[in-house]
């Protein structure tokens, strides 16, 4: 089956959906990370699936991730070797075998400064080993993501050229896993279900949620459609308790700001600054597509009703800015920046600690009605939590389903190096489409969206057509990034609504 999303497959599933006689095998609530991992597990298991996305894929918190796929060296630090394994496992199978066309190896740099004493940069130096050694256990070779090394001054500046350069005393280095985009990701795990044969779902509310099915309100046509399910999965993230009830998340807010790459004079590694009076804390300084910057990350507890769309404070944004100052020559000021956002942690209320604290390991929790719920855990190992909800659900409701093949199937697009390299297209395109960067290219005018942008016009209808994006948001927000930048957003809007309607 083929792979493309688009509005009129939509039309015609939703139909199909309408007119079904039989239960669908599994029902995934929510179209992030976690249900299109789900989707896709499940599609691969021989199973009949339906996804059901309130809004667009990756519209919760997957799109405002840090976009890392980080082999786990900070839960190592606190102690939990198990979660910090799983990581690293999950990452050698994302940048080796399923997705190498989405993630690449990143130095992340930690300068040696006047501030950082001896103690400080020795810890660090022990945990980059400890990551060192947990990239050899969980098999990923030094070919790929190398091995943690200490860096000259003039090595540092190379890499972070607006670093201080007065009393450097070189660096720290260590590789670690970067996507090209957490959005992307998940189009690709949505399209890859779809090409197995799931129905992929999106602008569909999935409401009066139970163990049996759940109504799905479509929010574009306005009709509903009832669907009976064997297996019901709520991946619904920071929103799983308003799936079902009996669920409490104890949401975290992470910011980030978006600065242009010309106010950190060219950074080409993760720039790693320790906050300043806390251990294992850390603000870094990401390079990203489209000539950006990336700087995060908060951890602050963020009570109270859900928004769609969260929000970052004025003193988080004051608290990015003030310690990634505290490692440049040149401070960067509010007037720098491009754009900031926020995103919410899904994670389990434990009862206790501080928000920062609470476990990032996820959870899989029946409800009496019969519904797994899949929850808290990161992006990268999306495919683990799959994996576990869905041995859960057919524990309890055994259908003739292969076992889990997820950890070898490639995502669309996807290929080894080599292969990757051949595809006769520019390196930024193989690294947002990989083998289907030609199609890309062939799929309308390679202009750029709007001055000063990479994207262009053929890149946005190949969204259209392939990649479900039903409307400007999708395109602007989620299929690319360019809405990050909110000037950049309106000078891309024509062109988003030209590829709509072409
Ligand atoms: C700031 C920040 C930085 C992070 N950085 C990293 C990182 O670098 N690396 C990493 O591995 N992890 C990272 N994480 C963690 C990771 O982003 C999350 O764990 C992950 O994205 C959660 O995905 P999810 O699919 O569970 O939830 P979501 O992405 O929120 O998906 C839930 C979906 O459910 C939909 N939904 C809700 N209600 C309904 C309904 N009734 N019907 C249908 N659909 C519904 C929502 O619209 C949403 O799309 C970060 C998290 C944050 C907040």
């Amino acid at each position: 089956m083929s792979t493309a999303l688009n509005a009129a497959r939509r039309t015609r599933e939703l139909a199909e959906l309408a007119e079904a006689r039989e239960p669908v095998d599994v029902l995934v609530v929510g179209g992030g990370v976690t249900g299109a991992g789900v989707a896709l597990d499940a599609a691969a298991r021989g199973l009949s699936v339906v996804l059901a996305e309130k809004h667009d894929l990756a519209f919760g918190t997957s799109r405002w991730s840090s976009k890392l796929v980080h082999g786990g060296l900070r839960y190592l630090a606190s102690g939990a070797v198990g979660i910090a394994r799983e990581s690293a496992v999950e990452r050698d199978i994302l940048i080796r075998r399923t997705a190498p066309h989405l993630v690449r190896a990143l130095p992340q740099i930690v300068p040696l400064l006047p501030g950082t004493g001896f103690a400080g940069a020795a810890l660090v130096r022990v945990g980059f080993l400890a990551g060192d050694a947990l990239r050899i256990s969980a098999g990923t070779p030094g070919s790929v993501l190398p091995r943690s090394r200490r860096l000259g001054a003039a090595e540092v500046l190379r890499y972070a050229p607006t670093v201080a350069a007065a009393g450097l005393r070189g660096g720290l280095a260590f590789w670690d896993g970067q996507l090209t985009d957490d959005a992307r990701l998940v189009v690709a795990l949505a399209r890859t279900a779809a090409g197995l044969g799931a129905k992929v779902l999106t602008q569909c509310e999935a409401v009066e949620v139970s163990g049996e099915g759940a109504l799905l309100r479509d929010r574009v046509g306005g009709e509903g459609v009832r669907v009976r399910a064997r297996i019901v999965i709520n991946a619904a993230g920071v929103w799983a308790g308003e799936v079902v009830p009996g669920i409490t998340l104890r949401p975290s807010r992470g910011t980030h700001l978006v600065f242009p790459q010309s106010a950190f004079g060219g950074l080409n590694a993760g720039l790693t600054v320790p906050v300043p009076g806390e251990t294992n804390r850390f603000v870094f300084a990401l390079p990203a597509p489209e000539g950006r910057v990336y700087v995060g990350l908060t951890d602050e507890a963020a009570p109270g009703p859900i928004p769609d769309v969260p929000a970052p404070s004025a003193a988080e944004v004051d608290f990015l800015l003030g310690t990634i100052n505290s490692a440049l020559r040149v401070p960067l000021s509010p007037a720098d920046l491009l754009g900031t956002f926020a995103g919410l942690r899904p994670l389990l209320d434990d009862g206790t600690g501080r928000t920062a604290d609470v476990s990032r390991k996820h959870a899989v929790l029946t409800d009496p009605s019969g519904v797994v719920t899949v929850v808290g855990g990161k992006l990268t190992t999306y495919r683990r939590m799959a994996e576990d909800a869905l041995d859960a659900a057919l524990a309890r409701t055994p259908l003739p389903a292969a076992p889990c093949r997820t950890r070898r199937l490639p995502l669309v697009g996807a290929a080894a190096p080599a292969a990757l390299s051949a595809v006769p297209a520019p390196l930024h395109l193989v690294r947002r489409y990989g083998t289907e960067a030609p199609a890309v290219l062939a799929a309308g005018p390679a202009t750029p969206v709007a001055p000063g942008l990479d994207t262009t016009l053929a890149e946005l209808r190949f969204a259209a057509t392939h990649e479900g994006a039903l409307s400007t948001a999708d395109l602007l927000d989620r299929r690319t990034r360019i809405g990050l930048a909110g000037t950049a957003r309106t000078a891309a809007e024509q062109a988003a609504q030209e590829a709509l309607s072409a």
